[in-house]
């Protein structure tokens, strides 16, 4: 029987959130598809109220589409859920606190991970030593027992104590295309691991030491947290081996309340035809996972790390970073970028490149131009220094803009007015040119580098102020604040046409999938932080609800 759900304000808006309303019914079918959302009064509403329907109250609430995260990283988000977390922390000193109580109440984890570190906490340091002398009980494997992995906030460099880079097996290993392995005046390795050196030697060996179970139970713990927050799709943006192998075997035994786009990762190796072995790869799992064989987990695209981040003076600019003359380059030239993207475009898969600097978001855009074709929503990561020039460039090229705006919480970007001078910083997040240039904007939470709650995403992308510190009146570029229908646009429909899943689910229009959340929220976007979600339908069915679930 057909469910009619009533007494709500439906969400309806253009695909930018243009011309934004609210409807009072909506009526979805058996198969869990949306048959119409209109009036009440409407005959369509009216005559299938005749022939017999369950009837939903929805007590008046805001009902928006199903949230899609349109750029996190899923197997790391359930492994993240698991370990301690150091986002409360100020300086050192409350990081060994916590890392203290944390291996206290854990006696039996093999390894201690951490997140939630930044570099503003420790002075920009990350030494091993600081760290090395914190368990105090006797190693039963000396090696294994005591390893602490700390992520920084952007994901991009990772902060360990020795037993965890002797583990790793870098001492004696060369930095990697495009990262770093710091080492002290002797030249030990001290303790950070930055860009490639994160990605491609600590994520890939935390993934793979985890046992298989460990993971699944990730994965799930991931799904069951993105269902409470309101999501009810994702997009993957560093789909590896180790990550796709656990989530199908997740897949066989049971069915994901979510729907599952992946990117997969591209890393950069010494020659053009291994970056082109992985494509091929990407390739293969495209042809096997599909919107024909497998709408709800595909492989749609691949992904491309292109700088490091600004913090970390890692972001490849046009000018030196101000405050200490540094100048880093992107990861990828254009000359390496090209054939990488011509070979999955003419694959049909989508490109996402990931550039935070404005250099870098330059080789980008050039690369796309280059040797892409309109039409295959190619899309960019972060975005988060552009010139004027190139944040016009993006609609005009047809390109996503894929943004995050936890990133852009005044509470963490302090450091940048001296670290890219006052005039630069003033083009930070510059989400509404991209907007206004005609760029589809896809709103994603980058989790676990930073929170997934959209809704906290939305107010920082709405009034640019900081969900972490609620009670500051800063604003970080006011002159780039989208409004609210765009933004809830953005992270629905926006990120659903990301990946082409607006063909089912992104709207609450008919022929859609029911993918929706209720939510008690007030229309304004100075709320949004009192906003909770209350509960969260998937294809018709509820699979989560506030009142049974304790969060
Ligand atoms: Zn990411």
């Amino acid at each position: 029987m057909a469910t009619l759900f009533h007494n709500g304000r439906f969400f309806q808006s253009g695909t930018k959130g243009e011309g934004h309303s609210f409807v009072d019914a909506m009526l979805v079918d058996e198969s869990g598809k949306i048959a119409d959302a209109g009036s009440i009064n409407d005959e369509s509403i009216l005559a299938a109220e005749k022939t017999g329907v369950t009837k939903h109250d929805v007590n008046g609430r805001i009902v928006l589409p199903g949230f899609i995260d349109g750029h996190m990283h899923f197997l790391m988000l359930g492994q993240s859920l698991q370990k301690a977390g150091l986002e409360a922390c100020k300086n050192l000193q409350d990081i060994r606190q916590t890392i203290k109580e944390f291996a206290a109440t854990h006696p039996s984890v093999a390894r201690i991970l951490c997140k939630g570190w930044m570099h503003s906490m420790t002075n920009g340091e990350a030494l091993a030593s600081t760290i090395d002398d914190l368990d105090p009980r006797p190693m039963i494997f000396p090696v294994n027992s005591f390893n602490s992995f700390i992520d920084s906030k952007d994901l991009h460099s990772t902060w360990c104590n020795s037993a965890a880079l002797k583990e790793l097996g870098v001492q004696d290993m060369a930095d990697p295309e495009g990262g770093k392995i710091h080492r002290d005046e002797n030249g030990k390795a001290s303790g950070l691991l930055s860009e490639a050196a994160a990605v491609t030697i600590v994520w890939p060996h935390i993934a793979k030491v985890a046992p298989m179970e460990e993971k699944l139970a990730a994965l799930k713990g991931a799904v069951a947290a993105y269902n409470a927050s309101g999501y009810t799709g994702l997009v993957d943006m560093a789909m590896d081996e180790n990550a796709w192998e656990a989530l199908q075997i997740l897949r066989q035994r049971e069915r994901l309340p979510v729907r599952i786009a992946v990117h997969w990762l591209i890393t950069p190796q010494k020659t053009e035809a291994e970056n082109l072995a992985q494509v091929d790869r990407a390739i293969e799992l495209n042809r096997q996972f599909n919107m024909e064989n497998s709408p709800d987990c595909r492989v749609v695209g691949i992904k491309v790390i292109g700088d490091g981040i600004i913090d970390g003076c890692t972001a490849g600019l046009s000018e030196p970073y101000t405050s200490n003359g540094i100048s880093c380059d992107p990861i990828w030239s254009l000359a390496e970028l090209g054939p990488v993207v011509k070979k999955a475009d003419r694959a049909g898969l989508q490109c996402a490149l990931h550039a935070i600097g404005d250099q870098t978001i330059k080789v980008a855009i050039d690369a796309l131009e280059q040797n892409a074709t309109p039409g295959r929503r190619h899309r960019i990561e972060h975005l988060e220094l552009a010139s004027p020039e190139d944040a016009k460039r993006l609609g005009k090229l047809g390109i996503t803009a894929s943004i995050q705006p936890v990133h852009a919480d005044p509470a963490i970007v302090r450091a940048w007015p001296s670290l890219l001078g006052p005039t630069r910083c003033e083009r930070a997040f510059a989400y509404k040119e991209f907007a206004d240039g005609g760029a589809v904007l896809a709103l994603g939470s980058d989790s676990p580098t930073a929170p997934h709650a959209p809704l906290r995403n939305a107010y920082t992308a709405t009034t640019r102020r900081s969900a972490r510190e609620p009670d500051s009146t800063e604003r970080f570029n006011p002159q780039f604040a989208l409004d609210l229908s765009a933004t809830i646009a953005a992270g629905t429909e926006g990120s659903a046409y990301s990946c082409f899943a607006d063909r089912f689910a992104g709207k609450l229009e008919a022929g859609r999938m029911a993918d929706f959340v209720v939510v008690d929220m007030d229309w304004d976007a100075n709320k949004l932080l009192e906003a909770r979600i209350l509960q969260t339908w998937f294809n018709g069915k509820k699979v989560f609800d506030k009142v049974w679930n304790i969060q």
